[in-house]
């Protein structure tokens, strides 16, 4: 029997379709320079860490018992963050959090996807949004994005009514591509969604338009985000995490902003008390001290625009490097590289961990720190007269 790479004991009786699967994940290298899974580079501020020590004390003594299941107080700072964030006033009801925003997508697919159902992105995207249907037995499918991959909306809007899907996946930032969905082309698929009746579902239901938003705070200033149409559009939900803007990603906290009966619906999916009494506590000290949390924002955002317009000042076999536009954390350049590989074996070798993602002939960089990125400047400079 083949059981693939994994190379796991054959009587067990792991599932079949499971069967030659890898765990997913970035290599997690102890190298100088990591600019591979989109983190945030920064520490936290001491002021930060001190009132998550505190917070965490005052909680320690009570660990004997379960935490607030349905984390009330957390939800209402979201709330807040958002009114300040995002210029939109939700109430608790329409906030719901979980272990990183990955928790929350596998909650989404657990309790809209499912069996004889069918989830539609816009590829490249995230590489988790497979597993999710994987994991739920729904039917992952995708449209291609345009050359400079922004959504292709027609596309998307035909293979929406072909396809008649339980849950749209869009991601604004789109990873690997940093590229944002404008909100005239959200609008247009959250009103299609209305007419399209999901294949799979025993009474006549509608999609529901999931926007993932986990770099949200990189876009260009005041650009809106999705969760300003959550009054209007009911199907919309809009995912968010603390792990990339608000250095916050060893907490593994993400959330979601979307009518109550969405939040009902994740609620009967959920495990009980899912969210601990120390991940509570230390997302609602970070939370307390929003402007030190998100004080890099701008400043990886510059960095972005720097490190963009220098790649673009790069040649690869006497062209210059492609940039895709990008308002997240990252870039994804090259576009022709034969062997990017290679570059990414080279970088390496000189102590510089980026990822190989998205289409051929494409590599993405996260932004680091000054330090990080002008390591990164010299030792792709250095790479590129060497390569293929
Ligand atoms: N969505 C997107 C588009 C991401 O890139 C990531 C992290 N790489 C996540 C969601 C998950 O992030 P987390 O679980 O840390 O919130």
């Amino acid at each position: 029997s083949d059981t693939g790479a994994a190379g796991i004991d054959p009587s067990l009786p792991l599932r079949d379709d499971l069967i030659g699967e890898e765990p997913y994940g970035a290599p997690q290298l102890d190298v100088p320079v990591c600019l591979n899974v989109n983190e945030n580079p920064y520490p936290l501020a001491d002021a930060v860490v001190q009132a998550i020590t505190r917070r965490i004390a005052q909680v320690a003594p009570t660990l004997n018992r379960y935490p607030d299941r349905d984390h009330e107080t957390l939800r209402q700072a979201f709330c807040d963050y958002l009114e300040r964030e995002s210029h939109t006033s939700l109430s608790v009801g329409q906030l719901w959090a979980a272990n990183g925003s990955n928790e929350i997508m596998l909650q989404l697919f657990q309790a809209f996807g499912g069996p004889g159902r069918t989830a539609l992105g816009a590829d490249p995207t995230y590489s988790m949004y497979p597993e999710y249907a994987r994991d739920t037995f729904t039917t992952w499918t995708t449209t291609p994005r345009n050359d400079d991959f922004t959504l292709d909306v027609d596309h998307l809007v035909r293979a929406m009514h072909e396809v008649r899907p339980a849950i749209v996946m869009l991601t604004s930032p789109n990873n690997p591509t940093g590229t944002v969905l404008p909100m005239d082309a959200l609008e247009r698929v959250l009103a299609e969604a209305e007419r399209v009746e999901v294949a799979g579902s025993s009474r006549p239901t509608h999609p529901i338009v999931v926007v993932d938003e986990a770099y949200v705070e990189f876009r260009d200033p005041g650009t809106p985000s999705a969760v300003s149409l959550i009054d209007r559009f009911p199907h919309l939900a809009v995912s968010r995490t603390m792990s990339k803007a608000f250095a916050f990603a060893g907490a593994r906290v993400g959330y979601i902003a979307a009518n109550p009966s969405v939040i009902d619906c994740l609620r009967i999916v959920r495990m009980p008390y899912h969210l601990s009494a120390l991940t509570q506590a230390a997302a609602l000290a970070a939370l307390e001290h929003t402007d030190e949390q998100l004080e890099q924002v701008g400043h990886l955002r510059r960095t972005r625009q720097e490190t963009a317009a220098w790649l673009r000042e790069q040649t690869y076999h006497g062209k210059p490097l492609q940039v895709a536009e990008s308002q997240s954390n990252f870039l994804l350049f090259g576009g022709s590289f034969a062997d990017r590989t290679q570059i990414f074996d080279e970088l390496l070798k000189r102590g510089v961990l980026i990822r190989v993602v998205g289409p051929e002939g494409w590599l993405r960089v996260c932004m680091g720190t000054e330090e990080e990125m002008a390591t990164f400047r010299r030792s792709l400079a250095e790479v590129l007269p060497l390569v293929r």
